[in-house]
């Protein structure tokens, strides 16, 4: 049994995203902590991540690296995306911007770069980390975690004062968590799962499509997206249901994929030389939410991230989610001597949030596949974007409190569901803003909705 626990030592379990930033935060506040990560370092090995190459940075997460002081790393690899480019089955484009200006975007970032980036920060405050322990079972009687190393088999045995499970969706802390005590854990399949391809730079080098942007082609109970890394090249992801047709159970081998792209993402088709290859080759994703109504074990053990929440990808907010999950937690640790309250204290606090943006991703895929070519949702969004601009103060887009601001999840929700209701009233029977009258709408907005919160 090796470490030594006192009364301001934590272990965290799993050096992803969340485990990396939570560890700096944590030792910037005097802890020491000690990181185990089932994987091999990233930074000796290359990244294996496996799993989705490029994610949608937004102020959540920023504002969390800001404060981890890796914001400025971070974002010398990041490239802007200003808005959503809609690729029209007839091969029209139409650029959907995010936010009012370029100070409302949001950045794509590479997995294993902003990893690497974030461990080397970690380490630097003096954060020590594990590799190649993958945990496998915790004696929560004794205080001990055991760990095997994947590379030869061979266990090892850890004193801990509390663990913290940032080991991602498949959580091994969770599920030694649930042999003793009901965390009310259920998982929702999606019913979709994804493939991610890809588009390399163009012949010259530069970008092959329009870089500053996230790039969308909506077909209704299906679609593909594209998001640009910094050398040059987009990361595809084709979203299909597991069933039906065309689904992931008629697509099946490169051929198959070829000819849907050929009926239904043509303008993509040349841009992807490797389809049939990469098709076959990438794993395919399954996506599902994951719910618990408990988060933590008395003061010895809490899950925070994708171990506790993890979420369907259409807000692009699992990420940022889980750094805003650790800035709470670390002030949890920093207000409560005691671990029990702060672990109570931060999933009283982050729960209802956790659900909120989980809903608000499940939404958003209806609104990617389906609704960004309809005219009714246009006109909606031009509404949307008029009322913004007229009552700053009152009127704030769902989209712009959850990706620009840090306005609780759950505030952003409600507020997001009163203005839905309004935008569809003003805009029923109208076909342009056109023949709206302003009075009315303007009066209408100052009686349903009340001021926004100063720190919106
Ligand atoms: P992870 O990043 O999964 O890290 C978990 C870590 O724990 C890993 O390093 C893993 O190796 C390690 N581990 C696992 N088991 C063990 C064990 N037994 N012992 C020790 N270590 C272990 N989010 C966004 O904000 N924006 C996006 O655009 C976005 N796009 C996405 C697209 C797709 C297709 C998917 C699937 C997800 C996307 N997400 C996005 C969500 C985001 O990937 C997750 O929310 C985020 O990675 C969660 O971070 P985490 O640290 O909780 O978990």
């Amino acid at each position: 049994v090796t470490a030594i626990p006192d009364n301001r030592h934590i272990t965290l379990i799993g050096a992803g995203l969340a485990g990396a930033v939570l560890a700096t935060l944590l030792v910037q506040r005097g802890w020491r902590v000690d990181v185990y990560e089932k994987r091999g370092d990233p930074r000796v090995q290359g990244y294996g991540g496996g799993r989705s190459i490029n994610l949608a940075l937004a102020e959540r997460g920023r504002h969390a690296l800001r404060l981890a002081g890796a914001d400025d790393a971070v974002m010398k690899h990041a490239v802007m995306m200003r808005g959503r480019m809609v690729h029209f089955l007839d091969g029209r484009t139409d650029l959907q911007r995010y936010g009012r200006d370029d100070s409302e975007v949001i950045w794509s970032v590479h997995r294993g770069e902003l990893n690497v980036v974030l461990l080397d920060i970690a380490e630097r405050a003096g954060a020590r980390l594990h590799f190649d322990r993958g945990l496998s079972n915790v004696d929560f009687d004794a205080r001990i975690a055991m760990f095997t190393d994947p590379r030869d088999g061979s266990t090892h045995q850890v004193a801990f004062e509390s663990l913290v499970g940032a080991d991602g969706a498949g959580s091994a802390l969770r599920s030694a968590m649930t042999k003793q005590v009901d965390l009310g854990e259920r998982t929702e399949s999606l019913g979709h799962s994804y493939k991610e391809l890809e588009i390399p730079p163009a012949r010259d080098g530069s970008f092959s499509i329009e870089p500053n942007a996230l790039h969308i082609w909506p077909r209704g109970r299906y679609m593909c997206i594209a998001l640009p890394n910094d050398e040059r090249t987009f990361t595809v992801t084709l979203f299909l249901p597991n069933e039906g047709d065309p689904s992931f159970a008629t697509v099946r081998t490169g051929h198959d994929a070829r000819a849907l792209f050929e009926r239904d993402f043509a303008d993509a088709l040349p841009l992807i030389p490797d389809l049939e290859q990469d098709f076959e080759r990438n794993p395919t994703g399954i996506l599902a939410t994951l719910y618990l109504d408990r988060w933590h074990l008395d003061g010895r053990a809490v899950l925070l991230g994708d171990a506790a929440h993890a979420m369907v990808p259409f807000h692009g907010q699992g990420m940022n989610c889980a750094f805003e999950d650790c800035v709470a937690l670390a002030e949890q640790l920093d207000a409560q001597p005691d671990r029990a309250a702060a672990f109570a204290a931060f999933q009283a606090d982050r729960l209802p949030n956790a659900r909120a943006i989980q809903q608000m991703a499940l939404e958003n895929y209806l609104e990617m596949r389906d609704r960004v070519d309809d005219d009714d949702y246009l006109l909606q969004r031009a509404l949307e974007r008029e009322l913004a601009q007229r009552h700053p103060d009152r009127f704030m887009p769902r989209y712009a409190m959850v990706t620009f601001h840090r306005i609780p999840y759950a505030r952003a929700f409600e507020r997001g569901r009163q203005q839905r209701d309004l935008l569809v009233d003003l805009t029923r029977g109208h076909a342009s803003l056109d023949t709206l009258d302003w009075n009315v709408v303007d009066a209408a907005v100052r009686e349903r909705l009340s001021p926004l919160p100063v720190d919106a």
